[in-house]
C-alpha cells in the first residue's frame, strides 16, 4: 500500500500516519520528494482500513497495490480451474451450452423444452422456478413445484439443471431438490448474505454480473462465495446497462478476456438477456465464443410466442439447433469444441 501526502505535510502528520500503520501491524518507509511525500506501507494490506488512513491530515491519496480478491484471482492459481457440474467440465477445452426456457411453466412445456435442449446437443438445461421480475404484478414463477417439474423433465434426457436462487430461505429446498447449479441473478450479485450462504455449500454457482457492476465488484462478489469454501464458481456476463435503448443490455465482450486474465475460474455468456431479442442471439453467441467464453446460457422455448416470461428473446428448438452448428464452427476455428 502506498500513502501519498502533500510535501507541506508537517512532520507530526507524517508520524501520525506511521503510527496508524503500526497500529494496523504494518511498517513504513518514508520518501520525501520535491512535490510529494510518499510512504510505502509494508505488511498485510488486507488488514488495512483505507478510509481511516485517508481521514488523517495531510494524506492526499491511499493506493492499494494488492488485489482486493484472493481465492478467485489468477495470481493465486495460474492454471484454469475446471468446475465440474455433474460430470460436465466448465473451463476446459469444450464450450458448454446451457439452454432452456426463461421460466418453468408446465410439465408439457418443460418436457418439450428438455427435448429441444437434448436434440440441439446442449448438455445442461436452464429454467427459473422463481423469477426476479421488475414489476410485482408480473408472473413471479411457479415456485417450489417448478423445481420438481424441472427435475422430472430434465432427467428424461440426463440433463443437469440450472436454476435461480433469489431468497436465502429457499436454499435448503434447492439442496433437497439436488439442484445441479445455483444461478445468482444480476439483481442479486451483491446480495452478500445470499452469497455467503451459497458459499457454505459445494453446489456449483453461476454468478451473473450485476447490470451496473464493475469487473472488480463482480470478482469481489465471487470472493464472498469462495471465502465460505465453495470454489465451484462460474462467472456469467449478461450485458450491462448503458445509455443505449436499442437493445436490452450491452453485451460486454471486452469483459471476457479481461476476466479470463483476472481469474482462473470459467466465464460464460448469456446472449439472451444481453440483446433481449431472439434475432440477436446468434451473432452475440458467435462473438462470445470467439472472444473466449467457456460456455453460453441461452433461452429457448418450445413455442417462444407463448412464453410466460421473456418471450421475444427465446429461440425456438430449431433455432437452437442451428445455433449449435454455427458456434461449433467458431469453436473449432479457435481450437475448441462444443
Ligand atoms: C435469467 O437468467 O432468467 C435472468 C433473470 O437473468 P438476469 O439475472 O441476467 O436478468
Ligand atoms: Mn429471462
Amino acid at each position: 500500500m502506498i500513502i501519498i501526502m502533500s510535501n507541506k505535510a508537517a512532520d507530526e502528520q507524517v508520524s501520525a500516519v506511521e503510527e496508524k500503520l503500526a497500529q494496523m501491524g504494518l511498517s513504513s518507509n518514508v520518501s520525501r520528494g520535491v512535490q510529494r511525500i510518499v510512504i510505502g506501507a509494508i505488511g498485510d494490506e488486507q488488514a488495512v482500513d483505507q478510509e481511516a488512513l485517508e481521514a488523517l491530515h495531510g494524506v492526499e491519496k491511499v493506493v492499494r497495490v494488492m488485489k482486493p480478491y484472493k481465492i478467485v484471482a489468477r495470481e493465486s492459481h495460474e492454471k484454469n480451474t475446471i468446475v465440474d457440474v455433474a460430470g460436465i467440465p466448465f473451463g476446459g477445452n469444450t464450450v458448454q451450452v446451457i439452454a432452456g426456457p426463461c421460466s418453468v411453466e408446465t410439465p408439457a412445456q418443460m418436457a418439450a423444452s428438455a427435448e429441444g435442449v437434448a436434440a440441439g446437443g446442449c448438455r445442461l438445461m436452464r429454467g427459473g422456478a422463481f423469477k426476479p421480475r421488475t414489476s410485482p404484478y408480473s408472473f413471479q414463477g411457479v415456485g417450489v413445484d417448478g423445481l420438481t417439474m424441472f427435475r422430472e423433465a430434465a432427467s428424461q434426457h440426463n440433463l443437469p439443471i440450472v436454476t435461480e436462487l433469489m431468497d436465502v430461505r429457499m436454499l435448503d429446498t434447492f439442496l433437497e431438490h439436488n439442484v445441479d447449479v445455483i444461478q445468482i441473478g444480476t439483481r442479486n450479485m451483491q446480495n452478500f448474505d445470499l452469497l455467503k450462504e451459497v458459499g457454505r455449500t459445494q453446489v456449483p454457482v453461476i454468478l451473473k454480473r450485476g447490470m451496473s457492476a464493475t469487473i472488480s465488484e463482480w470478482l469481489m462478489s465471487a470472493e464472498y462465495i469462495a471465502a465460505g469454501g465453495n470454489h465451484n464458481i462460474i462467472f456469467c456476463e449478461r450485458g450491462v446497462r448503458t445509455f443505449e435503448t436499442a437493445y436490452r443490455n450491452m453485451l460486454d465482450v471486452t469483459a471476457i478476456p479481461v476476466l479470463k486474465r483476472e481469474t482462473h475460474l470459467p466465464v460464460i455468456v448469456d446472449p439472451s438477456h444481453a440483446g433481449g431479442k431472439a434475432w440477436m442471439v446468434p451473432e452475440l453467441s458467435r462473438a462470445a465464443v470467439a472472444a473466449g467464453a467457456d460456455g453460453l446460457l441461452v433461452e429457448m422455448h418450445p413455442c417462444p410466442q407463448d412464453a410466460w416470461c421473456d418471450a421475444d428473446q427465446a429461440l425456438s428448438p430449431t433455432e437452437l439447433s442451428a445455433l449449435m452448428v454455427e458456434i461449433g464452427g467458431i469453436a473449432r476455428v479457435i481450437g475448441r469444441d462444443i
